[in-house]
């Protein structure tokens, strides 16, 4: 068995992305600037950390800041 047929299971430790929010989603293609920029992600209005759009609420709150 490869290195690269390793897959990711739920047991894996969250990846430490440092500064980034947890909220941001798991898409290694598209990175914060590029998910702004595109509309998928927004700036947190507290924590001003980008989050997936699919994680604020109503007033641009990641789910850290609510
Ligand atoms: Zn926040």
């Amino acid at each position: 068995m490869g290195y690269l047929s390793r897959k990711p299971n739920s047991n894996d430790p969250p990846r430490s992305r440092e500064g980034l929010s947890l909220w941001l989603g798991d898409n290694d293609v598209l990175d914060e600037t590029a998910l702004l920029l595109s509309g998928s992600a927004k700036r947190c209005s507290d924590c001003g950390r980008a989050t997936d759009i699919r994680y604020l609420d109503a007033s641009n709150l990641c789910p850290d800041c609510r």
